[in-house]
């Protein structure tokens, strides 16, 4: 039997499918999400969840700024503040040739008219950070960016999606989708449905949606992994990151140093897992204890991986699909999707409903990763 009474689905229930169908709910438009296993099995229950405008790309600057308003409003779209903390981030510099790179971004920033990045020297760093080591010379840092929780926040995301009218369907994968007239059916574990928009937010998967509709878009697959320390007192409150190295570090709530940032283990897209690398681990904690002395003897209590899509310029797709009508893009955040959840869903609704949308996603589109470079020609 092929149901017919919905006006999208969205594939994936992760946080952008949650945060897509929300907005679409709003909208009035009546929504399907359809989830493999159960909402933010994926990437969004992976997170470490940092909020973040710090030292990002400029094609996705732009939409990250704005993001951040809708963090620091998060109880007006949400009612919750998804435990969301503006206690800054903070990119560290820990040698000459680190600071200068620090200083000509920032500069560059300024040059452009941005002012959510700032300089500050060792003083004000060790006043920022007070157990970092004294080896470290200065810092940018995102003073309104900050970290929140990602389980509340995959709550209220769920909640507010349903609250809007949303049906969300778990246990139910997508495994063909055909055209019917001007329609879409999915095919799926749990039956069929029929409808005129669809939504890709299928996360590390979404290149194979993709290709369901005709969308050949080459993406590679990350698998970042984090660990997890014992308890201990307070005594970090920004999220910390360094120049040249691969480290994010904070503390969260409970007392737990939760530290990552781009430590790869081995994905595994069929058997949907990953494999942790305790080598490449290793050195994740090594940075840590080389910024922060005093946590060298803390157990690791835990540790996990993480899979998402990664494209080649590291920027997502939020787009309509060149080459399937009524079909529309959100993947590929390449790690650092989580603080862009509340704009996205906002920008595919605009897609949906109007047709367009204000908010800037035009370094987003899809075709930029389908088409091939131009060939250059040399000739004199
Ligand atoms: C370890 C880790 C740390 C991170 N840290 C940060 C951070 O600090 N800050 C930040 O901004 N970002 C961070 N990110 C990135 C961020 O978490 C992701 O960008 C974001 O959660 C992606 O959400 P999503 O909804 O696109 O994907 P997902 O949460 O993966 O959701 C996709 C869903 O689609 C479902 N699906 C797939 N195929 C099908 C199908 N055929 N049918 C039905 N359903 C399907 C999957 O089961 C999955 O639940 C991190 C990611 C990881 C893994």
């Amino acid at each position: 039997m092929t149901r017919q009474n919905y006006d999208v689905a969205v594939i994936g229930g992760g946080l952008h499918g949650l945060s897509t169908a929300m907005h679409l709910g709003r909208s009035g438009k009546k929504v399907l999400i359809l989830e493999r296993h159960w909402s933010g099995r994926h990437a969004s229950g992976a997170t470490a969840a940092g909020v973040r405008t710090l030292n990002r790309d400029r094609g996705e600057l732009d939409l990250s700024l704005q993001a951040m308003e809708m963090w620091h409003d998060m109880p007006g779209l949400v009612g919750d503040d998804c435990g969301f903390h503006a206690n800054g981030q903070i990119w560290v510099a820990e040698d000459a040739a680190a600071l200068t790179r620090v200083q000509a971004h920032v500069q560059a920033l300024e040059r452009d008219g941005y002012r959510h990045e700032e300089l500050i020297g060792p003083e004000e760093l060790r006043r920022w950070l007070p157990a970092l080591s004294p080896h470290c010379l200065g810092a940018s840092i995102a003073k309104r960016d900050g970290a929140a929780d990602p389980h509340r926040t995959l709550r209220a995301f769920r909640t507010s999606a349903l609250a809007a009218g949303a049906t969300l369907v778990e246990q139910c994968g997508v495994e063909a989708i055909e055209r019917q007239g001007g329609d879409w059916t999915l095919r799926t574990s749990r039956g069929n449905w029929t409808v005129p928009f669809v939504v890709n937010a299928a996360g590390a998967w979404s290149g194979r949606i993709a290709a369901m509709v005709g969308d050949v878009i080459p993406l590679a697959t990350k698998s970042s992994m984090m660990m997890v320390s014992e308890r201990i007192n307070p005594f970090i409150k920004p999220v910390v990151s360094i120049v040249g190295r691969s480290l994010s570090f904070k503390q969260a709530d409970q007392g737990t140093l939760v530290i990552g940032g781009g430590l790869q283990g081995v994905p595994d897209l069929d058997k949907e897992t990953s494999t942790a690398r305790m080598r490449v681990l290793a050195a994740g904690a090594r940075a840590a204890t080389d910024l922060f002395p005093s946590v060298r003897d803390l157990r690791i209590v835990r540790v996990w991986a993480g899979l998402e899509a990664k494209t080649s310029d590291m920027l997502p797709i939020v787009d309509a699909s060149p080459n399937a009508p009524g079909v529309f893009h959100a993947f590929g955040f390449s790690g650092h999707g989580f603080q862009l959840v509340p704009i996205v869903g906002a920008a595919v609704a605009d897609l949906i409903v109007q047709g367009k949308t204000s908010l800037p996603i035009s370094h987003l589109s899809a075709r930029r990763l389908m088409e091939p470079s131009p060939v250059k020609d040399n000739t004199p």
